[in-house]
């Protein structure tokens, strides 16, 4: 058994947990960053697409992704392809990107403990004090005047704590990466459609040379079907744009979960905040996660060690953390949930007439409908202006949201 003592404990090394870590260390408080697998980002759970803009305000270097700008979306009999001057999406390669943010943390004073798997809390009063993990053959306690819970999905903190439940809306996704003989490099795939998901969709997304991510992602509980079955029918069957990929070579595996439950969860407690993943924070309509995680660990981190240096953290004290990402992108992801909720409507047929729609788009339009950047006035200025009377009515659904 060994005990630790420390400010602020981290728990979970995902963009999150790093960012935290990194924005918390470079405060000047002693924080520990606990991960349970060999190293960060061991397993990949993620396709790691994200935006260059976001990319460049979080200072990540431009080896770690693959820049994309032309985006193509096929449903059974229709497709959109529209294409930017410049890229504006990127694919990450997601060990290199999330290894850059843990390195973060380390170079400003983190200290980072892999192979270290938190399995209980320690409280007093009622607040959490501190957490218990297992490494090799080794018990560790960590005590702490604050902990940041960006375990992910499990939420093994709060959920410990008695304060979470399993969630119970989520996305599933299986992926191969994959080399394969014919790709450009600069374009991506998203196919809808019953035959691709029958509750959410399917990607091709190019890493840059000859390498792409092809995966499918089910929501769940609407759809029973298993995303790895349906993704290796649809590699076998070559179906749609994968059949023009050539040979397809698997090199790794990749699943994973996320929640779809919008702000349901309060992400503040006293001594305790929850970030990324666990606090609920991804775009519900493709399921991205990545900016908001790196975004709002940043804020969580600045907001615990504030708290901890002021000797108040109290969840009122921290309030203000909560405040501000749930103001910053609770309507985006309320908007995108009511989007989602007509995309799950509908039949192959629809998909079809949706994609003509949306083939009318520009880049930015599309862009901002995809990222789930509804703001209430660029929403009425397209619901009200657009030239196309189905584009106006394509953007109703999600003004005034
Ligand atoms: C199939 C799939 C595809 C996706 N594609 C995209 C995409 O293209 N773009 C995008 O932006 N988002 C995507 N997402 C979502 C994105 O991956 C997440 O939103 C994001 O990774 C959340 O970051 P996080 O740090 O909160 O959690 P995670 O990335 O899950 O990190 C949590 C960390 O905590 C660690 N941990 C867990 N339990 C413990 C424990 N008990 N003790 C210690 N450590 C622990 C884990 O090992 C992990 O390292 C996808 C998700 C899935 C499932």
């Amino acid at each position: 058994m060994s005990d630790h003592e420390y400010d602020l404990i981290v728990v979970g090394a995902g963009p999150a947990g790093s960012s935290a870590a990194y924005a918390a260390a470079k405060n000047g408080i002693k924080v520990a960053l606990l991960e349970k697998e060999e190293n960060v980002a061991q397993t990949v759970r993620t396709s790691g697409v994200t935006w260059i803009d976001y990319a460049k305000e979080f200072g990540i270097p431009e080896d770690c992704y693959n820049p994309i700008r032309t985006y193509n979306f096929c449903s059974p009999n229709n497709i959109a392809s529209i294409s930017d001057d410049k890229p504006k999406a990127a694919v990450l390669d997601v060990r290199k990107t999330f290894r850059f943010l843990a390195d973060q943390a380390k170079k400003n004073g983190a200290e980072i403990f892999v192979n270290t798997n938190v399995t209980e809390v320690i409280t007093e009063n009622g607040k959490i004090v501190g957490v218990k993990a297992s490494s090799s053959n080794n018990e560790m306690v960590f005590r702490a005047k604050m902990v940041i819970d960006a375990s992910g999905f499990q939420s093994v903190v709060s959920k410990s704590l008695g304060l979470v439940k399993q969630w119970k809306r989520f996305g599933v996704g299986a992926e191969y990466e994959a080399e394969v003989e014919n790709v450009n490099a600069d374009t991506w795939w998203l196919m809808v459609g019953q035959m691709y998901s029958p509750a959410g969709y399917a990607w091709i997304f190019p890493l840059g040379k000859n390498l792409v991510r092809i995966g499918v992602g089910i929501g769940k509980p609407e759809s029973e079907v298993d995303p790895t079955e349906r993704l290796d029918e649809l590699i076998e069957k070559g179906v749609g744009p994968i059949k023009d990929l050539g040979k397809i070579t698997k090199k790794e595996f990749h699943y994973g979960l996320i929640p779809n439950e919008g702000l349901s969860r309060k992400t503040v407690y006293d001594n305790l905040i929850l970030v990324g993943d666990t606090a609920g924070m991804a775009n519900p309509l493709v399921l991205e996660g990545i900016r908001y995680a790196i975004k709002y660990g940043r804020v969580a981190g600045d907001t615990a060690s504030k708290a901890i240096k002021s000797g108040d953290t109290s969840e009122k004290a921290l309030r203000h953390y909560e405040e501000t990402w749930k103001k910053e992108i609770g309507p985006k992801i309320k908007s995108a949930h009511k989007v989602q909720a007509k995309w799950l409507k509908l039949s192959d047929d629809d998909w079809d007439k949706e994609i003509g729609i949306i083939s009318n788009l520009t880049a930015d339009e599309f862009l901002d409908f995809i990222r789930a950047d509804f703001t209430v006035s660029k929403m009425v200025k397209l619901a009200t202006h657009h030239p196309m009377l189905a584009v106006r009515q394509f953007f109703n659904i999600v003004k005034g949201a």
